[in-house]
């Protein structure tokens, strides 16, 4: 059973990993966050607690997941990969352990009311799931032209009893989601709890949503030391707001002989409009973090681009910034182009359809230096059934 332990890359007691993070929020939002960071110290290492976390991760999302040599893509590339498969677990994606996990804090604290924000869907999906099954209401707050995108996930959450918020500010996406989540949380932190979905926010969440996501790495480390006795070279996972890729990273960390590889969001190209926080942004404070953020001179937040909705998101969670700055992690991109064609290719090499977020981390291996006979893990994040309406508005098939 895994229990998080503290470790050299936890922040300090204000939540800083280094200059970035803390909790640059609004005055009335401190008791809440301050009460919230309470319980989670008071949950960390319970045995009790991750007693019960362990129980649904098993018999509910179905995990541990397993650790899969890809052969055919491996004799392609002339290296070794095997694949996390997280696109396996109950609703098809890694949010689920940080769910789970979140849902059971809450629900032993007495909270009867759930807030999530949600970009593609997907951490919506997983909240309205996970609201279902522990008896909490449930309500979800997504940009208007996510609304209009993701018209099949939206149903999904509603068919699960939770009630969808189109909201319509801003750029109507996941930014504008989660500055409305966090206002709706202000005026109800009594009986609200608010389930973030990734690794950014105010203190505690980064660290919070990295310990329960930190299961991939922990099952990942145990599987490849089972199976070829010996650490990979390179462990590999994309990057939204951060969290399948920490979750994956935390137990390679602190392994010299391994290589974490992030991958951000290319877009339209490096030079055009992506996602590509740590290579294009600069350091400023969005939700109540400090980190890299796309911005323009005066600091205003720039609209970010990829064609997954998932890593569609102008900032990156603050311990991502620290271990860029801090080289401990090393950090790259790919294009739409680029993780389409992985899209397709894993899918036809090995027939698993990735999620868009996915293909980016798969997509890697054919713009990696040196890959010849290493040895490579991959965290495969979701399934592609989300975005298979989207695909075939882009990929032709003359059959
Ligand atoms: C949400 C999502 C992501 C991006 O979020 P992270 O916090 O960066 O992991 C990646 N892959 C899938 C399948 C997702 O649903």
């Amino acid at each position: 059973m895994y229990i998080p332990s503290e470790s050299q890359f936890d922040p300090d007691q204000n939540g800083h990993f280094g200059i970035f993070g803390g909790r640059y929020v609004p005055e009335t939002l401190m008791p809440a966050l301050l009460k919230l960071e309470e319980e989670y110290k008071s949950i960390r290492f319970d045995k009790e607690f991750w007693t019960e976390v362990d129980g649904y991760l098993r018999d509910y999302v179905g995990r541990p997941s397993p650790l899969y040599f890809a052969k055919n893509i491996s004799d392609e590339v002339g290296a070794k990969v095997y694949l996390k498969r997280e696109d396996l677990n109950h609703t098809g994606a890694h949010k689920v352990n940080n769910v789970i996990a979140q849902g059971l804090m809450a629900k032993r604290l007495g909270y009867k009311k759930i807030i999530a924000e949600t970009g593609a869907g997907q951490h919506g999906v997983a909240t309205a799931t996970i609201c279902a099954l522990l008896d909490l209401e449930c309500e979800i707050f997504m940009g208007a032209k996510d609304v209009a995108r993701q018209e099949l996930n939206v149903f999904r959450m509603k068919l699960l009893g939770a009630k969808v918020n189109a909201v319509e500010s801003g750029s109507k996406t996941l930014k504008d989601a989660m500055n409305d989540a966090i206002r709706h949380w202000v005026t109800n932190t009594r009986d609200t709890f608010y389930i973030i979905g990734t690794i950014a926010g105010p203190h505690p969440y980064p660290m919070m949503v990295r310990d329960f996501q930190a299961i991939i790495g922990y099952e990942a480390r145990a599987q490849i030391l089972q199976k070829e006795g010996r650490l990979p070279d390179h462990v590999l996972a994309c990057i939204g707001g951060g969290s399948n890729a920490i979750g994956m990273f935390q137990h390679f960390l602190e392994d010299k002989e391994v290589e974490c590889i992030g991958i951000e969001a290319g877009g339209l190209g490096i030079d055009s409009k992506n996602g590509c926080s740590l290579k294009k942004g600069r350091p400023g404070i969005l939700h109540g973090q400090m980190s890299y953020l796309l911005q323009d001179g005066d600091g205003q937040v720039l609209e970010a681009h990829s064609i997954s909705a998932g890593l569609d998101y102008p900032g990156i969670g603050p311990e991502h910034a620290f271990h860029h700055d801090n080289k401990t992690i090393s950090y790259d991109y790919v294009t739409d182009e680029e993780a389409m064609d992985a899209f397709v290719w894993l899918s036809r090499k090995e027939g698993i359809i990735p999620a868009f977020e996915s293909a980016h981390a798969i997509a890697y291996l054919k713009k990696m230096p040196n890959i010849k006979d290493k040895l490579i893990i991959i965290n495969v994040s979701g399934r592609g059934d989300k975005d298979m309406i989207q695909a075939k508005e882009i990929l032709h098939f003359n059959d």
